[in-house]
């Protein structure tokens, strides 16, 4: 598990490849720009971990691609101490830059394989999630509502209706919503029942499944 000089320098590469693509948000960056993101993958696959793609990791699924992590942490723009719930923690990475942004993130993840796995290895490398749960995310999760944020890291086919109802009022929901493409969406939370939509492009996601595997 070693972060050497050579990692972090491919790592402000990287940061300064978000930076051409439009990232602005400081503390986004600050975050990429020291997480390890290469102990998120397999070792063989290090020189994979500091380009701008998304990468297969264990239960066919993906680490997000750098951009699209920056891209999600912006739009929630995050302060301290929020309490953030994230749709599909896969290997933990997104999560990471969430902890790293000062949240208090609770993770739900669907594959059993990856939830064991990133359980283990998050904390080992210095970042507590307040919870990572085995579970479906498309209920949220009631007992720890409501959300500063809610933030779904994998492809929706529809907008599921509690994880608007589990926002605070103020609240900022991020979900890339569709089926082979999809929009990537932000609901902010204006009152009980009025939400304000806004779309940002589009983006390629694992799809988001029903129930626990
Ligand atoms: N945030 C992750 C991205 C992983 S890909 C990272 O940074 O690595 C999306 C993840 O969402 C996958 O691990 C997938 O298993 C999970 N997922 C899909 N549908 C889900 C659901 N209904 N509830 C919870 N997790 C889900």
């Amino acid at each position: 598990m070693k972060d050497t000089f050579k990692h972090q320098g491919m790592r402000q590469q990287l940061v300064d490849t978000l930076i051409k693509k439009g990232i602005t948000d400081k503390a986004v960056l600050n975050a990429i720009g020291k997480i390890p993101r290469h102990l998120f993958m397999d070792s063989g696959f290090i020189d994979h971990a500091y380009v701008d793609k998304a990468f297969p990791i264990a239960a066919d699924q993906t680490i997000s691609q750098p951009y699209t992590v920056a891209f999600q942490s912006e739009l929630l723009q995050i302060k301290p101490g929020d309490k953030v719930l994230e749709i599909g923690t896969g290997s933990g990475y997104q999560c990471a830059v969430l902890i790293d942004l000062g949240a208090k993130v609770y993770s739900i993840e669907r594959q059993q394989e990856l939830f064991k796995k990133t359980s283990k290895f998050l904390p080992k490398i210095g970042y507590r999630a307040k919870k990572l749960i085995f579970g479906d995310g498309y209920k949220g999760l009631p007992n720890e509502a409501p959300f500063d944020s809610i933030i779904v890291t994998a492809g929706a086919p529809f907008v599921p209706k509690p994880l608007l109802s589990q926002l605070k009022v103020g609240g900022r929901l991020v979900i890339p919503v569709g089926d082979e493409v999809q929009v990537m969406t932000l609901f902010i939370r204006k009152g009980p029942k009025e939400f304000e939509k806004h779309e940002h492009g589009e983006f390629r996601f694992v799809p988001m499944l029903e129930d626990k595997n």
